[in-house]
């Protein structure tokens, strides 16, 4: 598995699991621990989950995929936006390693945007950081704007990422915000690379596909991952893909797929507004 270095030092691959919509129906709980442990096995050994997905059952699923296996495991979590206060932060980070069943985060992430001051959650930040509950800390969906206005803090140079929605459907952060990542070295963590699985409005990718000997979620793994500054985060529960989004790692498109690419998914020609789901 290809590795990226964060800017702290932290050498992560560059496909890991996302773990929205796990932990949401008890009947299915084996099956996605189970999944996440198969993952960890192929070397997708970063896990993404947070405090909002299944009101924490995906964090206990992910806590119980973990367990014995912590020192394997890049592990981010997120604050919501309206806990993300400078006690209520700490108090969400602190739940949040309950469900966990573990004693750090890795990466602790403000999910979106709220109303509070984003100086005081990067306050709780730098204090979960003294304190051990967080290795480091970054954000997501923020777009070049709040990026500038976090980045201005005193403390927040030492941000990790931005997880935003980036896939070849989703292509503005190109415009603007990858490069000001670039600039400032904080990569890209990629979520829905895979387009949250629409892979039937992406048939026009069969022929790179096939070229390839590999499948079309490959192909879309492997064009978010194409430039160093970009990791991404596919979920799936099924043990075949998991497999396939971890050996879409090796595949390297060349210059033709990706002008065959731009051809059908254009980059963009003008800033647009971030987009979320
Ligand atoms: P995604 O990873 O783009 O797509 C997931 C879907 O694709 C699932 O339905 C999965 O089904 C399917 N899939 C996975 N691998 C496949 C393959 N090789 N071939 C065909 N289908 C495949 O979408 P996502 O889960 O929404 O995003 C990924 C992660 O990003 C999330 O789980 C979450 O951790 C994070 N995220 C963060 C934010 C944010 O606001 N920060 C927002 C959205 C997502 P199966 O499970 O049945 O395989």
């Amino acid at each position: 598995m290809r590795r990226l270095v964060l800017p702290d030092g932290s050498n992560i691959p560059v496909i890991g699991q996302g773990t929205w919509r796990m932990g949401e129906r008890a009947g299915e709980r084996a099956a996605e621990v189970a999944a996440l442990r198969a993952g960890l096995d192929l070397g997708l050994t970063l896990i993404d989950t947070a405090e909002m997905y299944g009101d924490g059952g995906a964090e206990a699923v992910t806590g119980d995929a973990i367990a014995g296996r912590r020192d394997e495991v890049y592990l981010v979590s997120k604050v919501l936006p309206q806990n993300a206060s400078r006690t209520g932060t700490i108090r969400a980070c602190e739940q949040s390693l309950k469900r966990l069943k573990t004693e750090r985060i890795d990466l602790y992430l403000l999910h979106w945007r709220g109303s509070h001051p984003l100086a005081e959650t990067l306050a709780a930040f730098l204090d979960l950081q003294r304190q051990g509950k967080i290795g480091s800390f970054g954000v997501s969906n923020f777009d070049p704007g709040d990026m500038a206005e976090w980045l201005a803090l005193a403390g927040a140079e030492a941000t990790q990422t931005n997880q935003v929605l980036y896939n070849v459907t989703a292509r503005g952060i190109e415009f603007d915000l990858l490069p000001l990542q670039v600039t400032r070295k904080i990569p890209v963590m990629s979520y829905c690379p895979l387009a949250q699985g629409d892979l039937a409005a992406m048939n026009a990718l069969v022929p790179i596909a096939r070229r390839h000997n590999a499948t079309v979620a490959q192909v879309m793994l492997a064009w978010v991952i194409r430039t160093p500054h970009v990791f991404a985060v596919p979920k799936s529960r099924n043990p075949a893909r998991l497999r396939e989004n971890a050996a879409a790692a090796d595949l390297n498109l060349t210059q033709q797929d990706l002008a065959e690419i731009d051809a059908i998914f254009p980059p963009p020609r003008e800033s647009r507004p971030l987009e979320m789901v």
